[in-house]
């Protein structure tokens, strides 16, 4: 029988030219016999050998003194492993070929017996311990392909970072170490109270946030519960809210405290379809009490959420068409593990990274991603559509005084300052200042103007008011109510009203 020649070589001690150990452990395990193979000058052996000679001798005298060198040993290396271990694999360092058993003697005819005088068989031991690390070298070669990543990871946290984790998660991670402290915002590991969370979100609408706190805190402490603000008069949940502007949400949020301890037992609905309901929270608000407030899969798009997610995916589309599209983006990022944190991320990364006019990408954990940031141009995102020329309009306001009181009127409920308080003033009305304002005087008064011109900006339109003054008597047959002068700085006076204000007492 003819043992094949790369089997033979691998055999060769000294002059060994194997090419991986697994041929070896393939040889071994078939049990094949030296007796037919080339002998160490490679040449084929001349004559077939009887099995039951024993060749033995003859051929380990042939270069009998020939040790393992180092091409045997990399040939003995089962895998790329590192450095062989010869006593974990039990494999001897040295060895001499006489050693070696013939492999005639594991001819597939039953286990050889092993010859007197051989005190060990070390070729068996080779092949035996081979099969032996078999298994363990396998189980570590799973090991490290399990693992590998993970250890990489530990060498390399943020390249781990990159490579493992998602824009999600690296964004819950950033948020766990950067995250602002608000007054709002639970504690890690406290529930949020929904009404906390309602409340705060009603009064960040369209404002910002240095400017809601004080509100905030001034309107937890008169009302702490939602029970509380539901039994409070409208007028003094707009006298709180003076000065916060928006004034419809003032009223909207009178209106659902009612409808939620009435309709809802007190308690805060926890779905965006049920908050919906209610008045004055829309889709944002829905989404962000929905996940802050009860941790549920929600997705929030306000203006620093819209800013962040069009500068990672560089949106070309102009807002605000391109709405849909950012909405999209962003409920694929949103993840289903602590979605509540997730969503006040995002809001701080906006409001404290991705700020509009000086991005601070290199502390951003989305700079990977970014592709505005890549394009190094992230402040041209969002893109917006030409905005239009706001008009502006023009009015008479007429501040009528009389025994240490002012007239002052409330507005229509529906409508821009709706239910506010006001100073009684012409129609508001794009063009010159009416001619005839005198017609719309509350009452006929000696009417002189206040130098100076009030100007105010409303979402749409701006707003420049004269101011005319008279002093006259209380009566009571005018539209409107008499207002301590000393009272009115408690009073619910919108802004713009407040201006006429400071325009008049800056007057005197
Ligand atoms: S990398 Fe820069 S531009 Fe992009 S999301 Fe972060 S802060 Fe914004």
């Amino acid at each position: 029988m003819r043992i094949p020649e790369r089997a033979f070589k691998l055999f060769r001690f000294g002059s060994a030219k194997g090419r991986s150990f697994f041929a070896a452990l393939r040889f071994a395990g078939a049990n094949r016999s030296l007796h037919n193979g080339k002998l160490f000058n490679g040449a084929i052996a001349e004559k077939a050998v009887d099995f039951f000679d024993d060749q033995r001798l003859k051929m380990l005298q042939f270069k009998g003194k020939t040790g393992i060198g180092a091409k045997m040993e990399r040939c003995a290396r089962p895998f790329s492993f590192g450095e062989i271990k010869p006593d974990r694999f039990r494999v001897p360092r040295h060895h001499r070929a006489h050693h070696v058993a013939p492999a005639q003697n594991n001819l597939a005819l039953g286990k050889a017996i092993l010859p007197e005088g051989f005190a060990g068989d070390s070729g068996h031991k080779i092949t035996d311990s081979a099969h032996a690390a078999a298994p363990v070298v396998i189980f570590a070669r799973f090991c490290r392909w399990l693992f590998g990543h993970a250890i990489d990871a530990v060498k390399k946290r943020r390249s781990y970072y990159a490579m493992v984790m998602s824009p999600a998660q690296r964004l819950l991670d950033w948020f766990d170490q950067n995250g602002r402290s608000l007054p709002w915002r639970a504690e890690a590991g406290v529930e949020p109270d929904p009404y906390r969370v309602w409340l705060a979100e009603i009064m960040l609408q369209q404002t910002t946030v240095a400017a809601v706190i004080p509100y905030y805190e001034r309107f937890l402490v008169r009302w702490p519960c939602v029970q509380a603000l539901a039994g409070a008069p409208r007028e003094h949940i707009l006298e709180e809210w003076a000065g916060l502007g928006y004034y419809a949400r003032a009223r909207n949020l009178h209106a659902c405290a009612n409808a939620i301890v009435t309709d809802w037992a007190g308690q805060f609905p926890g779905t965006e379809k049920e908050l919906k309901s209610l008045p004055g929270i829309g889709d944002y608000t829905a989404a962000a009490i929905a996940a802050i407030a009860f941790n549920r899969r929600a997705t929030v798009l306000d203006g620093n959420v819209i800013r962040v997610i069009s500068r990672l995916n560089a949106v070309e589309e102009a807002l605000p068409k391109a709405r849909k599209k950012l909405f999209s983006l962003a409920d694929k990022l949103t993840p289903d593990l602590r979605p509540g944190d997730y969503a006040g991320a995002i809001m701080d990364l906006g409001a404290t990274v991705c700020t509009p006019s000086s991005p601070d990408c290199p502390l951003c954990p989305w700079r990977k991603d970014c592709l505005a940031c890549q394009a190094g141009r992230p402040e041209d995102y969002p893109k917006k559509a030409p905005r239009k020329e706001k008009p502006t309009r023009r009015g008479t306001a007429f501040w009528l005084e009389a025994g240490g009181h002012v007239l002052l009127r409330r507005r229509p409920e529906k409508g821009l300052l709706g239910g506010m308080l006001e100073v009684p003033s012409s129609p508001w009305e794009t063009g010159g200042f009416n001619s005839s304002f005198l017609a719309y005087a509350p009452a006929e008064e000696d009417w002189s103007p206040v130098t100076g011109i009030v100007t105010h900006t409303f979402t749409h339109f701006h707003l420049e008011l004269q101011v005319m003054t008279a002093m006259g008597e209380r009566r009571n047959d005018v539209d409107g109510h008499w207002v301590p002068m000393d009272r009115l700085e408690k009073s619910a006076l919108p802004s713009v009203m407040q201006k006429i204000v400071r325009l008049v007492r800056g007057g005197r």
